[in-house]
């Protein structure tokens, strides 16, 4: 269902006679981010999340504290909220699918259920006409037996519900490969042929229901041990042909997706003189994100609109302009190993060096690779954003990048 424009400040659009509220699907730092971005335009917000103290329910005037799929729940979001949007991929789809009938949900329950399943996204990633890692479908024992070796070495990953370098497995051999599968409990799964990355960026697109769609120049993005651990966000961070390359190529999946909402693809930029970029050309799809993301948080400091409020302007139908980046920025994320021995890092150290901004999302546990806050070192170039953000890593007892 899509809707009228949601004017912030407007009575009467929302069934319980109060000022235009919008609605979030899961509490997490992204829908804490969302809910700052509605907040400071003026929308009342709602987040439902299971857990009563999400970093997003702990900040957003009302917090449904159910299960997705509790139909109470849902019921009570339907009747606070004007439209509604979701903050993670793997919400179960027939969430969105009951809200989808009763309010405007940005993303839809279509375009979800596409990007949380490994299987469905690769079809629709060739549909679109862009290059992927070449890889099988694996979700019977007669589809191991079937794998060309070509793929081999290769990642098996689970077709769902993986995150963060969970669900993936890297495998050598057939042998290996047979292991993988059934320590992920034979579950349908893609085995990838391991390419030969030289770096990884991402492009966030923000798309209205008319097709306007705007987008943030490409993030180039550090990942350690699987998680997401610097962005590096400036005009010099690719060439700018490589740029051009994935913004039109993120552009093309939204429209084949006619999505509505903000959409972040993850690229690989594949080795100069390897076989596979001979064949594959120079810039692969990894996968894509119905929603705001990691790599994008530098948009919060460095850009006139961030990622978040192009996430607030799609699901409201206000407006899109094309957002401009007025700063160079580093983003460091901070996970819960920073927190050595519980103790609370020195801040007040981070915070002297200049253009820092520091994000914690208000997690109370910092367990190792937790993603608890993050730092954004906005500067006038690009030298200096990384000059300040390796003086910050250090301080931190991070490694250098
Ligand atoms: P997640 O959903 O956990 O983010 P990804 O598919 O993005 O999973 O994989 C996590 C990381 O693993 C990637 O960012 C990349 O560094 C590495 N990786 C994944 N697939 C491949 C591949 N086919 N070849 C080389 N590296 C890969
Ligand atoms: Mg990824």
């Amino acid at each position: 269902m899509s809707g009228p424009t949601l004017l912030p400040g407007a009575t009467g659009l929302n069934g319980d006679g109060q000022q235009t509220t919008l609605g979030v699907l899961g509490g997490g730092q992204l829908g804490r981010m969302f809910v700052h971005a509605a907040q400071s335009m003026g929308y009342f917000t709602v987040v439902l999340d299971p857990d009563v103290i999400s970093p997003a329910g702990l900040v957003s005037h009302y917090h449904i504290k159910t299960d997705y799929l509790d139909q109470q729940g849902l019921a009570q979001l339907i009747q606070r909220c004007a439209a509604v949007t979701t903050e993670f991929e793997n919400v179960p789809a027939g969430a969105l699918v009951t809200l989808g009938g009763a309010r405007p949900t940005a993303p839809s329950a279509d375009a979800v259920a596409i990007a949380q399943d490994r299987i469905k996204e690769k079809a629709h990633l060739a549909r679109s006409g862009v290059p992927v890692a070449p890889y099988a479908v694996i979700e019977a024992a007669a589809d191991l037996a079937a794998v060309p070796d070509a793929l081999l070495p290769g990642i098996l990953k689970t077709a769902r519900l993986g995150y963060d370098g969970k669900g993936q497995v890297r495998v050598n051999s057939r042998a290996e490969l047979a292991a993988a599968w059934d320590g992920l409990k034979s579950v349908p799964c893609v085995l990838e042929h391991m390419l030969p990355l030289a770096a990884e960026c991402s492009v966030i697109v923000a798309r209205g229901s008319d097709g306007t769609c705007v987008h943030f120049h490409p993030q180039l993005n550090l990942h350690r041990s699987g998680i997401l651990a610097v962005t590096q966000a400036y005009e010099e961070n690719m060439p700018l042909a490589l740029a051009d390359q994935a913004v039109t190529a993120t552009k093309a999946i939204a429209n084949e997706l006619n999505y509505v909402g903000v959409l972040c693809v993850e690229f690989f930029v594949l080795k100069e003189g390897s076989p596979e970029r001979a064949v594959l050309g120079a810039l692969v799809v990894n996968e894509m994100a119905p929603r705001p993301h990691n790599s994008g948080h530098y948009t919060l400091d460095a850009c006139d609109q961030s990622q978040f409020d192009l996430q607030v302007r799609t699901l409201a139908g206000l407006p899109l302009t094309q957002p401009r980046q007025h700063s160079a920025a580093v983003m460091l994320n901070l996970l819960g190993d920073l927190w050595v021995n519980g103790a609370t890092p020195a801040w007040d150290q981070v915070l002297a060096l200049p253009g820092t901004h520091l994000h914690l999302y208000g997690k109370l546990k910092a367990n190792k690779g937790r993603k608890m806050g993050h730092l954004t070192v906005t500067a006038a170039d690009a030298a200096q954003a990384n000059a300040v953000a390796l003086q910050a890593a250090k301080l931190l007892g991070m490694a250098a990048f």
